[in-house]
């Protein structure tokens, strides 16, 4: 088993780790916060006192971190300088294309191998290890980073290069964002045409407009299988981080020339939303806003 660095034991980060010290590694955590490393300790881990010192030794570097400019600095004042020659660099955290590809030309530069590896599934799977994970990396760097992602995850898949992974995931998201606003429409509108939610669900799902969104996540309560609605959109996948993802998925179209008008609306509702104060409910309780004629000034 290996020395591993974990950096960032977040909501994420800290089942991650946990799941990789249960796995046998010896995992030495570092975080910010001292209520995460404690609880890093309590799994397993080993806390240390600086993400330097996570780093010295280790053969698997990992990232769990809120957003590029935070990768970019620990990469930059903790990671090289500290790293192993032979250590695998691992960026798990969902971040702008552009830095996952300068963050990896920075590592190449130095002679050490880097991945970014974000990840599909959200606190639950990441506490159960059954996460999905989309690496863009080269092939012998995708080889090095595999063995932990699998100890992390159900399902470990090379993407293409350097910041493929990344590219994967707001691609991914920016389908997820627009599907679930336009089910949500759909079953706002049932409503009010007087439908019951149920038979909509019963036929819609078994017709063209089932996706995702529909049949393993149903925004409205007592529908479908069990899904964050039937919690009051409590836990799940805040619509904070879905917005997040949006504007990654809306800058990487910029820079890309692409044309997104669905992503572009999907991002201006997720922002009105957590502009009212809903940006920690659940990301399908944007239905909210359809069912509400006050909210979206429509009736
Ligand atoms: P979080 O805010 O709970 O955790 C981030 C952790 O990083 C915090 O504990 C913070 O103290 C720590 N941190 C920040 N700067 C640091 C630094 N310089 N050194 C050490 N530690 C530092 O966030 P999260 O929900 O765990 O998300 C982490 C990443 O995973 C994000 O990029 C997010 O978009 C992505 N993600 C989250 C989910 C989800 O459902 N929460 C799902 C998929 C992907």
């Amino acid at each position: 088993m290996a020395r591993v660095a974990f950096i960032g034991l977040g909501n994420m980060g800290g089942g991650m780790a946990a799941n990789l010290a249960k796995a046998g590694h010896d995992v030495r955590a570092f975080d910010l916060s001292p209520e995460a490393l404690d609880r890093a300790k309590a799994a397993g881990c080993l806390p240390v006192a600086s993400a330097a010192e996570a780093v010295d030794g280790a053969e698997a570097i990992i990232t769990m971190l809120p957003a590029g400019k935070h990768v970019a600095q620990v990469y930059a004042e903790a990671v090289f300088g500290n790293a192993p020659p032979a250590a695998i660099l691992i960026d798990c955290s969902t971040i702008d294309v552009t830095t996952a590809r300068q963050v990896a030309t920075d590592a190449q530069a130095k002679g050490l191998e880097a991945v970014d590896a974000p990840v599909s599934g959200g606190i639950a799977a990441a506490n159960a290890g059954t996460l999905t994970f989309m690496v863009g990396g080269s092939q012998s760097a995708f080889e090095l980073a595999q063995p932990f992602l699998e100890a992390m995850g159900k399902a470990v898949i090379h993407a293409g290069a350097s910041g493929a992974g990344q590219a994967v995931k707001m691609c991914n998201n920016l389908i997820l964002g627009a599907t679930m606003i336009a089910t949500c429409e759909g079953f706002a509108l049932a409503e009010k045409l007087g439908l019951d939610a149920q038979t909509f669900y019963d036929i819609a799902s078994k017709a063209t407009a089932q996706s995702w969104s529909m049949t393993s996540y149903c925004p409205v309560p007592g529908v479908g299988p069990e899904s964050p609605a039937d919690r009051d959109y409590q836990g799940g996948f805040a619509a904070a981080l879905m917005l997040k993802d949006l504007r990654l998925a809306m800058d990487a179209a910029e820079q890309a020339g692409a044309t997104v008008p669905m992503g572009t609306r999907s991002r201006d509702l997720y922002e009105a939303f957590a502009d009212a104060g809903h940006g920690n409910l659940d990301f399908s309780a944007i239905i909210k806003t359809f069912q509400s004629a006050s909210v979206q000034g429509t009736s």
